[in-house]
Order: structure tokens, then sequence, then C-alpha cells
């Protein structure tokens, strides 16, 4: 049976690996298809679509960006999305500069602790436009002001602790649409991370494609209660690791196997949804 991994990150957001290392490390498990999913860009998609085709993987390019709906935070995925789509380019940017000033703010807020880390520290180690906590955690380890990331977050940088910074976050439904115009499938992320199934049906309502039943944190138990909601709103179903390489300890690629004929599925969906696009408005479409 052949089996993918729909969530990984690199070193284009907070993951360590380069899209050539993650790509070597999905062929070693044999992993038949996977999907990047950095957070709020889409830049690293072009090599990882390059490593993959010469490795024989299959390859979705997609996106994770961080949104609110109901002031409940939520992850969405962008499947199949167009990486040249301009529109989602500019406002990618947007989000790219809304994490620099937010870590700037949080460097600002540890050096009123008396802890004299620079923002340029955090952005030479980041060196990439998608900086985020992870990120400063690893500079407050690399001067030795904590002994782990782990350690950074504790102290300081989770939320409501003395550097935290509150996130300008998209509103959920402004996500789903900016995924589908840029052709891409919107899928919630580790629902049973935020426990807000409430929302579900608000988000369906709004065009969400799918549900990640499967992910590193989800128990069994919690991947059987997603699946049973999936399918009574007709969502995909999809899953991945949420891999970030060894910043949060063990490189946790390919521990979710998703079976392989949810991407078929997925893909189904995709291909669907393109042969009716453009279609923004589906109650004006011509009957056929
Ligand atoms: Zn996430
Ligand atoms: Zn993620």
């Amino acid at each position: 049976m052949n089996f993918a991994d729909l969530h990984l990150h690199t070193n284009f957001s907070d993951g360590t690996y380069t899209p050539e290392e993650l790509t070597g490390r999905a062929r070693q498990l044999g992993l038949a298809a996977v999907a990047l999913t950095d957070h709020d860009t889409v830049e690293g998609c072009t090599r990882m679509a390059a490593a993959c085709a010469a490795a024989g993987l299959e390859f979705i390019p997609a996106t994770e960006l961080t949104a609110e709906f109901d002031d409940n935070e939520l992850h969405l995925l962008g499947y199949f999305v167009d990486t040249g789509n301009q529109t989602l380019l500019t406002e990618m940017v947007r989000f790219q500069k809304v994490r620099q000033d937010r870590v700037r703010e949080m460097v600002a807020r540890l050096n009123q602790l008396n802890i004299p880390l620079e923002a340029d520290a955090v952005f030479a180690l980041a060196s990439c436009r998608s900086p985020g906590r992870p990120h400063v955690a690893r500079a407050l380890v690399m001067g030795r002001f904590c002994s782990s990331p782990d350690e950074a977050f504790e102290r300081f940088l989770k939320k409501n602790r003395p550097a935290w910074v509150p996130k300008f976050k998209i509103s959920a439904l402004d996500a789903i649409a900016l995924i589908h115009q840029a052709g891409g499938l919107a899928v919630m992320a580790h629902p049973g991370l935020n426990r807000t199934d409430g929302i579900i049906p608000d988000l369906v309502e709004a065009g969400l494609d799918g549900l990640e039943c499967f992910h590193t944190k989800h128990p069994p138990s919690t991947s059987e209660h997603y699946i049973r909601i999936a399918k009574e709103f007709n969502l995909a179903i999809t899953g991945g690791s949420d891999c970030h390489g060894l910043s949060k300890g063990k490189p946790l690629i390919g521990t979710v196997r998703l079976p392989y004929e949810y991407v078929e599925q997925l893909q189904a969906r995709s291909r669907s949804k393109r042969s009716h696009a453009p279609a923004p408005r589906p109650a004006l479409r011509a009957p056929h």
C-alpha cells in the first residue's frame, strides 16, 4: 500500500530541512506523495517539485495560512494552489511583513526583560521571509539565553508569556476565498488541536473542502472523530505529520502515513473544481 505525508515544512518557513533534504527523507521512507505546506509562502514549492520529480515522488504544492473565525485561531492548508497566482503572492507578502514586524516586537519585549537579543540575529538565523516564534526560540538558544527551544517557549514565547505578541490573522472566510481564487482546495489543519468543532459548519458554508483528520497530535480516537465529521459534510480527508525537520526534536516526516486513496480523492476534487472554474457564484452557473 502507498502512503503520503501532506503536511511538511522546510526552511522556507520554520522547518530546518531544505526542500531537497525533505524530499530525500520522503524517498527513504518510501512515501508515494508529499505536499509542502510552509507558513504564508509557496516559495519552496518550485525546488521541492523539481526534487520530487527527480526522485519519482508525487508532489502537491500547498501552503498553510493562520486565520481566525469568531476569535478562534485556526490553520488553513491550501492544496494545489497556483504558486504563480498574483493575488495569493501579494497577500503573502503582506502576511510575511506582519510576521517580520511581530518578530521585532517580540525581540523588543525580550530586550525589556534584559535579554540583549537582536532582531537581525533572528532574521539571519531564519533566512526566510516567513520568520516566526520557532526562529526566535532558536535564536534564544544560540545566544545561550535558553537551553532549548521548548524552554524558550515556556519562559517567553507561549501565549500570555512575557514576550508573546498576538498575531494578526486573516479571517478564515477570506483565507478560504484566497485559496480558492488561487485554484486551491482549503483544508482545516489539525482540528483536534483547536477543538473548535462548532465553527466547522460555517466554514463548510464558506466553501471549506476538507479536514486534516490524521495529524501527529491526533490520537486515533481524534482521527476517527474528524473522519466522521468529514463524511457528514462531504469533506476531503487529509493527513500529515506537520514535520518541521529538527526544530522540534525528532523529524516527524512519515510518522503520519496517509493512505494514498485519500490523495486520489483530493486530486479528483481538485480536478472537478478546476473544470468548473471560473465559477465565482455557483448559483449563476449555466445548467449543463
Ligand atoms: Zn498548523
Ligand atoms: Zn504546519
